[in-house]
């Protein structure tokens, strides 16, 4: 199954691919964490992305789109995956509809997680990100057992540049003015799933699996 997860910065996009890449058994490919690890090994791609992304701000399409088109080409990709972060735009749709037609597959969800804004802030401003594995938690509604410490692997973790919340409001905003106009497209193509983001981990992936007829387990 290919699948995208959407939804504005704070939805659960992240937590709830990761969920979901288990269960369907595919790989799950964020452009936010490609991009993030680019930075940390100081490439000239990571120098470019850092750039942006420190201001809130989407990478230029061109180079989005050519990153994920080589991932995209890879084996692990054959038997389907799950995209988080990626289409952010409608030029980004366009480009992976033209790409998965030439790699011989269609993109069959779109899975859009909507949250209020109040609760977005809320959960940026206390998210904590694994520097080693990018697993997520949250300083007060999922802390991790040993304070600034992963559960999973005992990396660091830090709060990102962007979840300041000066740089908050502007990633909010882009959004809306670039990113939201992606659900037109996929509800024009009839692959839209809308699927309420509020609540807990479990239940919100609950939501997505009956949304997509997929069983439990
Ligand atoms: P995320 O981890 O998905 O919240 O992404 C973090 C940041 O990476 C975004 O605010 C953008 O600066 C950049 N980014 C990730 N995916 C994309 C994309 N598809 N297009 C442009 N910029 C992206």
């Amino acid at each position: 199954m290919n699948l995208i997860v959407m939804g504005p910065p704070g939805a659960g996009k992240g937590t709830q691919s990761r969920w979901l890449g288990e269960r369907l058994d595919v790989p799950v490919i964020s452009t936010g964490e490609m991009l993030r690890d680019e930075i940390k090994r100081k490439t000239a791609l990571g120098t470019q992305a850092k750039r942006h992304m420190d201001k809130g701000e989407l990478i230029p399409d061109a180079l989005m789109i050519r990153v994920i088109e080589e991932r995209l080409k890879r084996q692990d990709c054959k038997r389907g995956f799950i995209l988080d972060g990626f289409p952010r735009t409608v030029a980004q749709a366009e480009a992976l509809h033209r790409m998965r037609a030439s790699l011989g597959g269609t993109i069959e969800r779109a899975v859009s997680l909507s949250v209020p804004n109040e609760e977005l802030l809320k959960r940026l401003s206390g998210r904590r990100t694994c520097r080693e594995c990018g697993a997520m938690y949250h300083i007060i509604f999922d802390p991790p057992t040993n304070e600034g410490l992963c559960n999973k692997c005992n990396g660091e973790l830090y709060q990102r540049d962007d979840d300041h919340e000066d740089i908050i409001s502007s990633r909010l905003e882009i959004y809306d003015a670039q990113t939201a106009p992606v659900l037109e497209y996929y509800r024009k193509h009839r692959q839209l799933v809308e699927v309420d983001g509020v609540g807990g981990r479990d239940d919100v992936l609950d939501r997505i699996l009956a949304a997509l007829g997929v069983a439990k387990s």
